[in-house]
C-alpha cells in the first residue's frame, strides 16, 4: 500500500489526509502538539468563519498579488464544496449579514470531532508529540518525539506546518531554518491581520483599554472600510484594522509609522454633523455637547483629544471635520505571535503547479506556510483547505493513484 506522511495536523494537513486516505494510501499524520487541530479550536472562538459567500471573482481578489497561484486550487475546491463538506460532517451552516459563513453549531469542536472519526474510519493514523526536524543523511523524515528520535521513509510527504502566529498553538514558523538550507525559496513571515501600536496618553490607555470603538470607517491611503477596531493598550487592533492592516504594515516597513484617519460617524454627513453640534447651547463644555449633539461617547470623545491634541476647535463646522477625519499615527506593527495570521512563507516559485517542492520532488507543500495573505473573512480557511486538497491530489498525480 502505498504511504503518505502529512505533517502538521491543521485544516491543510487533515484535509490533504482525508483525501489520500480516501484514495486509499495509508495515511499517517504527525503532529507536535499532543492534540491536533488546536488553531482550528481557537477560531471557533470567534464563530468558525468557514468561508465567504461572494462570488468568484472577488473572493480570488482578497489574496492579492498571490491570487492567480491559488485560484487553480480554489477553483478546484471552492466555497460551495468547503460548506458542502461540513455539512456532510453534520454542521449546517449559514451566511451571515456580512456574506461570511458559519457552521450553525458557531464554533469548531463538533466539526472537528466528526472529522476526526472520518479520519479514523479512513484509516488515518494520527501521531501527536512528532516535532518534524527534516530529513536524515538517509532522506528519512526525521522526528523529535517524547520516546526520543522516529524516522519516517513514506512514498510521498505532504507539509502543512502552518504560520508563525500564536506559537502556542504549535504553529511557530522554525520550519523556515529546515526549508531554506534545503533550498526551498521561503518569502520572509510577517504578521498579517495583526493590530498597530498608538502611543495613547497613559490616561487614554488606563481608561478605554478593551473597549471598542464601533461602526467605525477608517482610511488609509485611498482605501475606507468600515467595522470594528477595539483599543489595546498597546494600540488599536480589530476587524477594521485587519482589513487594511497588509497595506499598513508595508508602509512602516517603509516608513516607520503609519498615519490613518478614522471618521467617528461615517453615516453623518460633515454639514448635518455641524448643524447638530450648532443646536447645543455653547456655553456647555464640549464633551457634553457631542454628546447631547450626536451621542459621542467618552471613549469617542476622548479619542478626538488624543488624534487632534486637547484643543479641539469649538465651531461646529471644524468640529465636525474632527469628527470624520480624526487622524492617528500607528508607530510600530504588533508582533507576529500576536497576528491572526502570517503573511510570507514558501514562495509560489518554489513550488510547482501541484504545490510539489521543486528542490525537494515528492515533498508537497499547504496552508499557510506558502507565501500568500488574506483579510479576515473565511479566507484564511478557505485557502487553508482548498490548498491541502490541491497538495493531495498532487500527490496521488505523482504517486500515479488518480
Ligand atoms: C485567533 C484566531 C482566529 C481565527 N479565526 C479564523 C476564522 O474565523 N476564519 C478563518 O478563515 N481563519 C481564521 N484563522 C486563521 C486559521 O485558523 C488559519 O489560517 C489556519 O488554521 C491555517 O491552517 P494550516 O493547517 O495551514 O495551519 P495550522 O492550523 O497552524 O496547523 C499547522 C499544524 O502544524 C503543526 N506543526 C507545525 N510545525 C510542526 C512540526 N515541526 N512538526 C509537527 N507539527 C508541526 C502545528 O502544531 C499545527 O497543528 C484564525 C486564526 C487565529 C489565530
Amino acid at each position: 500500500m502505498t504511504s503518505v506522511a502529512v505533517v502538521g495536523g491543521g485544516p491543510a494537513g487533515l484535509m490533504a489526509a482525508e483525501v489520500l486516505a480516501s484514495a486509499g494510501c495509508a495515511v499517517t499524520v504527525y503532529e507536535r502538539m499532543p492534540a491536533v487541530g488546536r488553531k482550528l479550536l481557537m477560531a471557533g472562538r470567534g464563530g468558525l468563519n468557514l468561508t465567504h459567500s461572494e462570488p468568484p471573482a472577488p473572493f480570488l481578489a482578497r489574496y492579492g498579488p498571490a491570487a492567480a497561484r491559488l485560484a487553480p486550487a480554489i477553483e478546484a475546491f471552492p466555497p460551495d464544496a468547503l460548506v458542502a463538506w461540513a455539512e456532510g460532517l453534520g454542521q449546517l451552516t449559514f451566511v451571515g449579514s456580512s456574506g461570511r459563513v458559519f457552521p450553525q453549531a458557531l464554533k469548531a469542536s463538533p466539526l472537528l470531532r466528526a472529522w476526526l472519526r472520518r479520519l479514523q474510519g479512513l484509516g488515518v493514523e494520527l501521531r501527536p508529540r512528532h516535532d518534524w526536524r527534516g530529513w536524515d543523511e538517509a532522506g528519512r523524515l526525521l522526528f523529535a518525539t517524547p520516546d526520543g528520535e522516529a524516522t519516517a521513509s513514506p512514498d510521498a510527504t505532504v507539509l502543512a506546518l502552518g504560520g508563525a502566529s500564536w506559537p502556542k498553538l504549535g504553529a511557530n514558523g522554525d520550519w523556515v531554518g529546515v526549508l531554506k538550507p534545503a533550498g526551498v525559496a521561503v518569502a520572509p513571515l510577517k504578521p498579517a491581520n495583526v493590530g498597530f501600536e498608538v502611543g495613547w496618553s497613559g490616561l487614554f490607555r488606563d481608561r478605554f483599554a478593551g473597549e471598542p470603538l464601533k461602526a467605525v470607517a477608517l482610511t488609509f491611503g485611498r482605501r475606507r472600510v468600515r467595522g470594528e477596531a477595539m483599543v489595546t493598550r498597546h494600540g488599536l487592533e480589530g476587524g477594521a484594522v485587519y482589513a487594511l492592516s497588509a497595506a499598513l504594515r508595508d508602509a512602516i516597513e517603509v516608513d516607520g509609522s503609519a498615519r490613518l484617519w478614522i471618521d467617528l460617524r461615517p453615516d453623518m454627513r460633515a454639514p448635518d454633523l455641524a448643524a447638530r453640534i450648532a443646536q447645543q447651547p455653547a456655553h456647555q463644555s464640549l464633551a457634553n455637547r457631542l454628546r447631547k449633539a450626536i451621542r459621542l461617547t467618552p471613549l469617542e470623545s476622548s479619542l478626538l483629544r488624543e488624534a487632534h491634541g486637547k484643543a479641539l476647535p469649538a465651531e461646529p463646522a471644524a468640529l465636525a471635520a474632527a469628527i470624520k477625519g480624526a487622524p492617528l499615527t500607528f508607530t510600530g506593527i504588533r508582533p507576529i505571535a500576536r497576528a491572526i495570521s502570517t503573511a510570507g512563507g514558501v514562495a509560489f516559485a518554489g513550488v510547482d503547479d501541484a504545490l510539489m517542492l521543486i528542490a525537494r520532488p515528492g515533498v508537497f507543500v499547504a496552508g499557510e506556510m506558502l507565501d500568500w495573505e488574506a483579510p479576515t473573512g473565511g479566507y484564511l480557511l478557505q485557502a487553508s483547505f482548498a490548498t491541502g486538497v490541491a497538495a493531495a491530489r498532487g500527490a496521488l498525480r505523482r504517486l500515479k493513484i488518480s
